[in-house]
């Protein structure tokens, strides 16, 4: 394939916006090489703009559930924008989505708009320590919650201790407030809730991680933290930002059968436009400006476009339910293809994979956290990534993603892309 015009797009934007990318994973600096320059998408495919085209496995980081430019999202949008974009005060449509939302999703009573995922959990966990009148939560490795300061925590030197900071610019005032702990490990979260008693106001995790692969929750790990916050009037907080709207409408709390008490999510509910929220029931809720004391705010918060295209999404999803079972089906035949491909071939691998996420990890081991996730193969998933690139299927590009199916994803899609690893596989050796 041939890159030319992306190359120097990719030039010109490295003079004025730092790293070419406004989001550094898209900058490819996990896999090296320069990143695709998209101009346009439809349905399952992106089309760059030297023409080349891709089956897309990201689907913007997961939003596009029923693929791009979806028709009703589009018109709803497009619609709305003719109306005027914004006007800072309420708007009808905002309690439509609201609603609609709150009828889809088990345990919450209220739902607040934001404008991403991040803002989401960082108001998420300001509202529970709010509540619970406490300082400190728990985070996990490896689970990502947008880039606010309280999350941007790596593992200290022991294992039960305080967090240090994980970039340059967050302070160690901040970091000391978030304790880290391995997932799929409910011994360690135990030990630390016992060392910090009365201290803990919210444990925050993706109930199915996404940001280190696709790693799944072993039932007594899930419900094991259910337990320990009930039993230590510690908030459970759902990131559901990637599994909100997209495991089904339920979500991570109806896959998992699990209640949360505050549960926040992005992606999937702006239906491609920049939204997130945040939702609790009635007495977490409550808490928040200008009913109660903890303030939250935004300018574009509950944007009409945005709602606009929200509202469309759910709508959809609503009247179209079968398609997270349509969806479940394909990444199981992508994930027996790619067994059967990756078997024959005899380099070591593992696939994670649930609902419509799915990932694949070089290593023997079982990934079931961010240390097993990181003992991977990384050279070889670097190949692997620019084989299939070259060969038009688009993956996250890191080994710490996980894939998004959409609904536009055709089985003859997923066959090129099983025929695309076998010839991939080859240099993989
Ligand atoms: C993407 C993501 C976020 C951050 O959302 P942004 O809209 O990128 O700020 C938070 N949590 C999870 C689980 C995510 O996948």
């Amino acid at each position: 394939m041939n890159y030319q015009r992306s190359s120097a797009l990719f030039d010109q934007a490295k003079q004025y916006i730092p790293g070419g990318v406004n989001s550094p994973v898209r900058a490819f600096n996990a896999v090296g090489g320069n990143p695709v320059f998209i101009a346009s998408a439809k349905g399952a495919y992106l089309y760059d703009v030297d023409g080349n085209k891709y089956i897309d496995f990201i689907a913007s980081w997961g939003p596009l559930i029923l693929g791009h430019a979806y028709e009703p999202v589009i018109d709803a949008v497009t619609e709305k924008a003719k109306k005027g974009t914004s006007f800072g005060t309420p708007t009808e449509i905002e309690t439509e989505i609201a609603k609609l939302a709150v009828s889809m999703v088990p345990n919450i009573d209220k739902i607040r708009f934001v404008n991403s995922g991040t803002e989401a959990c960082m108001s998420a966990v300001r509202l529970a320590r709010g509540f619970t009148s406490r300082e400190k939560i728990i985070k996990f490795a490896g689970c990502y919650h947008g880039h606010s300061d309280s999350f941007l925590i790596q593992a200290g030197s022991g294992a039960v201790t305080f967090g240090s900071p994980n970039s340059p610019g967050v302070t160690r005032g901040t970091a000391k407030d978030t304790l880290l702990a391995a997932y799929n490990n409910l011994e360690q979260v135990k030990e630390i809730v016992a060392a910090n008693p009365n201290e803990i106001a919210a444990i925050i995790l993706e109930p199915i991680a996404g940001n280190m692969g696709c790693i799944i929750p072993s039932k007594s790990f899930i419900e094991g933290l259910r337990a320990l916050c009930t039993a230590n009037d510690i908030l459970l907080i759902f990131d559901e930002v990637m599994t909100g709207f997209r495991l089904g409408l339920g979500g991570a709390q109806q896959a998992l059968q699990v209640d949360a008490d505050i549960v926040t999510f992005g992606k999937v509910i702006g239906g491609g436009l920049p939204v997130g929220a945040f939702a609790a029931r009635n007495e977490i809720m409550n808490f928040l400006a200008p009913n109660g004391p903890v303030y939250q705010a935004g300018t574009l918060s509950g944007n009409p476009l945005a709602m606009s295209a929200g509202l469309a999404m759910l709508q959809a999803l609503q009247s179209r339910q079968e398609v997270f079972e349509s969806l479940e089906e394909k990444t199981a035949y992508l994930h027996r293809g790619f067994d059967e491909k990756l078997k024959a071939s005899g380099i070591p691998y593992q696939i994670n994979r649930f609902g419509s996420m799915i990932s694949l990890h070089f290593t023997e081991e079982p990934v079931i956290d961010f240390e097993s996730a990181a003992k991977a193969n990384n050279a070889r998933f670097k190949k692997y990534f620019h084989g299939m690139l070259a060969e038009g299927i688009y993956l996250p590009p890191s080994a710490f993603e996980s894939y998004f199916l959409n609904d536009a994803i055709s089985y003859s899609d997923l066959d090129q892309t099983i025929a695309a690893l076998e010839r991939v596989l080859p240099s993989l050796m």
